[in-house]
C-alpha cells in the first residue's frame, strides 16, 4: 500500500476542470427534488415527515427532501445496530480498512459530484466545496491506514514465564451527529471513524445539510458496508437526538456542532440511566473564537492576507475562522488599511459561478443571528467595510470588518459563525498574547511574525489547539495537522490525528503464565 498523502486541490485555472466541475453541477442540477429515505439495518424506510432542503443562496430552490425519523424509528435503528455490532467487531481490521479504501475511491471518481451538492446544498464556493470532498477523501484513506496501524494493540512488557498483551477493541453502538458547515468531510470523518474501529452507528446529520450525508450513506452501501452498521436517521434533535443521548444501550456519541448543543450532550451523557451498564463517552468539538495576531515585524501584505482569508472562507462558518484580528500598535493601521482594501476586492454572489469567492450564509436563522452582531459591532467599533445583509433571494451578507474593539467587548469574545471580523489593537506581544488568550475557546490561532523569539514564545503561551505561524488559520489537513481544540471548543480529541481512532475503542490487557 502507498503511503498516506493529502487529497490534492482541483486546480481551477485550468479549463479542464472548470468544464468538469460545470458539468458535474448541470449532472447535481438534474437530481435536485428527489427523496432520501431512513435507512435502518439496510432497509430504506420513507416515513410521512419530511426534512426539505433548500438551496441557501436560492431559498425557492429545493435540493432534495428527507424522511424524518421519530422515536419508534430511532428505536429500532438502535436495535439494528445493536445486532450488526455483533459480528462487524469480530471483522478483520484489514477487511473493515478495505471497505474506507475501496469508499475512498469511489469518492476520489465521483469528486465534483459530490462538491456540488456541497456547492448547491451548504452554498461553499467551488475551492472550499472541492476542499471539503478532498478532507472526506483524507479521511476515509487516513483512518483506513491508522486502523491497520493499531490493529496489533501496542507492545509491552511481560516477565519471565509470563505473557502480556495489549490491545484495543470497539465500543458499541455510537451515534453520530455532524454539521453543516462541512458536511461531507466530518460527517464522513467522524462516522468512518467510529465505523472503522469496528464500532455500529446512527448518524444523524445536521438539518440543513441531509442530502450530501444521504448520498455519502449510499455510497458507503456501494462499498460493502454491511447492513446495520451504519444507519441513517434524520431527524430533530429534540425528538431523537436527546432520545438517542440519553439510551442506556448508546455506548458513546461523537458531535460536532455548538458549544451549546455539546454541553447540553455532554450533561445528558453524562447521567446513567435504567439498564445502562457503562459510563458513556463523549467526543465534541464545538466552537472557537480564533485570531490572527500581528507582530510589528511582520510582512503586512501576508498579515492582511491571512486575517481577510481566515475570516472569510465559506463566510466566516468554520469554527477556526479567524473572528479576531490582533494587532501590534505600530502596524494597526497600515494592516487594517491593506485588510479593508483587500476585502473590497471579494466577490460575494451565486456560489454556484467560478469566481464567486464567498456565497451565502446557511439559513435564516444564521443570517438573523449575524446580522444581530453586525449591529452590536456597530456599537462596540468602527465599521470599515460591509455591514449589510440581503435575504431577498439566499442568506447573503457582506464581509464585515470592525475596527477599534475594547478587548472584552462581545464581538472579542463570542463566536458569530458568520464573515465578520474584528480588529484590537495590542501595545506589546505581551498584550497581544494576553488577547489571544482571552476567550473561553481554544481552537485554533495564527501568529504573523518575522521575530523568532516571539514565534517560540507563542508556541508556548498561545493557548490552542492549532497554532499557526505566517499563514491563515483554517484549512488544517487531515494527517498533517490533526484538528481540535483545548477548553470549549471541546473534548480535546484531534480528528485526523494519531490518536483519534482509539477515542473509539477501549484496551484490553491480558497476561498468560507460561
Ligand atoms: N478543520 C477545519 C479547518 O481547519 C475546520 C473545521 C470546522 O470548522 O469545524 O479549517
Amino acid at each position: 500500500m502507498y503511503p498516506y498523502s493529502h487529497e490534492p486541490f482541483t486546480n481551477f485555472a485550468e479549463e479542464k476542470n472548470i468544464q468538469e466541475f460545470k458539468e458535474a453541477l448541470a449532472f447535481v442540477q438534474s437530481q435536485l427534488g428527489k427523496h432520501y429515505p431512513v435507512i435502518i439495518g439496510g432497509e430504506s424506510i420513507t416515513t410521512e415527515e419530511k426534512m426539505v432542503s433548500i438551496n441557501p443562496a436560492n431559498k425557492e430552490e429545493v435540493i432534495g427532501m428527507v424522511s424524518m425519523a421519530n422515536q419508534e424509528l430511532a428505536e429500532e435503528a438502535m436495535q439494528a445496530a445493536l445486532t450488526a455490532f455483533e459480528s462487524w467487531k469480530t471483522w478483520k481490521p484489514e477487511h473493515r480498512a478495505n471497505i474506507l479504501f475501496r469508499a475512498a475511491a469511489i469518492l476520489r471518481h465521483r469528486k465534483h459530484e459530490f462538491s456540488s451538492y456541497l456547492v448547491k446544498e451548504a452554498g461553499k464556493p467551488w475551492k472550499e466545496a472541492d476542499a471539503d470532498t478532498a478532507e472526506a477523501i483524507d479521511f476515509l484513506e487516513f483512518y483506513a491506514r491508522q486502523m491497520l496501524s493499531i490493529k496489533e494493540g501496542i507492545p509491552v512488557q511481560s516477565r519471565f514465564g509470563e505473557f502480556n498483551q495489549y490491545s484495543y477493541i470497539p465500543l458499541g453502538v455510537g451515534i453520530i451527529i455532524s454539521p453543516f458547515n462541512f458536511p461531507l468531510a466530518i460527517m464522513a470523518g467522524t462516522t468512518v471513524a467510529a465505523i472503522v474501529t469496528g464500532n455500529t452507528v446512527l448518524l444523524k446529520p445536521a438539518n440543513s445539510t441531509p442530502i450530501v450525508a444521504a448520498k455519502f450513506v449510499e455510497l458507503m452501501h456501494e462499498a460493502g458496508i454491511p447492513n446495520g452498521v451504519l444507519n441513517f436517521v434524520p431527524g430533530s434533535g429534540s425528538q431523537i437526538g436527546d432520545y438517542l443521548v440519553d439510551h442506556s444501550k448508546t455506548r458513546f456519541v461523537s458531535f460536532t456542532g455548538s458549544r451549546e448543543v455539546g454541553c447540553r450532550i455532554y450533561e445528558r451523557a453524562a447521567k446513567v440511566n435504567p439498564g445502562q451498564i457503562w459510563l458513556k463517552r463523549v467526543i465534541a468539538e464545538m466552537g472557537g473564537k480564533d485570531t490572527v495576531v500581528v507582530d510589528h515585524d511582520a510582512d503586512l501584505d501576508l498579515a492582511a492576507a491571512s486575517i481577510v482569508y481566515s475570516a472569510f472562507g465559506y463566510s466566516g462558518q468554520k469554527c477556526s475562522a479567524g473572528s479576531r484580528a490582533v494587532v501590534h500598535q505600530d502596524v494597526y493601521d497600515v494592516v487594517l488599511e491593506k485588510a479593508v482594501a483587500l476585502t473590497k476586492t471579494l466577490t460575494l454572489g451565486n456560489p454556484e459561478l467560478e469566481d464567486t469567492y464567498m456565497g451565502p450564509v446557511i439559513d435564516e436563522r444564521s443570517f438573523k443571528k449575524i446580522m444581530n452582531y453586525i449591529e452590536i459591532g456597530k456599537e462596540e467599533g468602527r465599521l470599515m467595510t460591509g455591514g449589510e445583509g440581503d435575504e431577498s433571494k439566499g442568506y447573503f451578507i457582506q464581509p464585515t470588518i470592525f475596527a477599534d474593539l475594547d478587548e472584552n467587548a462581545r464581538l472579542m469574545k463570542e463566536e458569530i459563525f458568520g464573515p465578520v471580523v474584528t480588529f484590537c489593537k495590542a501595545q506589546d506581544f505581551n498584550h497581544m498574547m494576553k488577547i489571544a488568550n482571552n476567550t473561553d475557546y481554544g481552537l485554533t490561532g495564527a501568529l504573523i511574525s518575522n521575530d523568532c523569539e516571539n514565534i517560540e514564545r507563542a508556541r508556548e503561551e498561545f493557548h490552542v489547539g492549532n497554532l499557526y505561524f505566517n499563514r491563515v488559520c483554517t484549512g488544517a489537513i487531515v494527517g498533517y495537522q490533526p484538528f481540535g481544540g483545548f477548553n470549549m471548543s471541546g473534548t480535546d480529541s484531534k480528528a485526523g490525528g494519531p490518536d483519534y481512532l482509539l477515542l473509539h475503542m477501549q484496551a484490553k490487557t491480558t497476561s498468560e503464565m507460561l
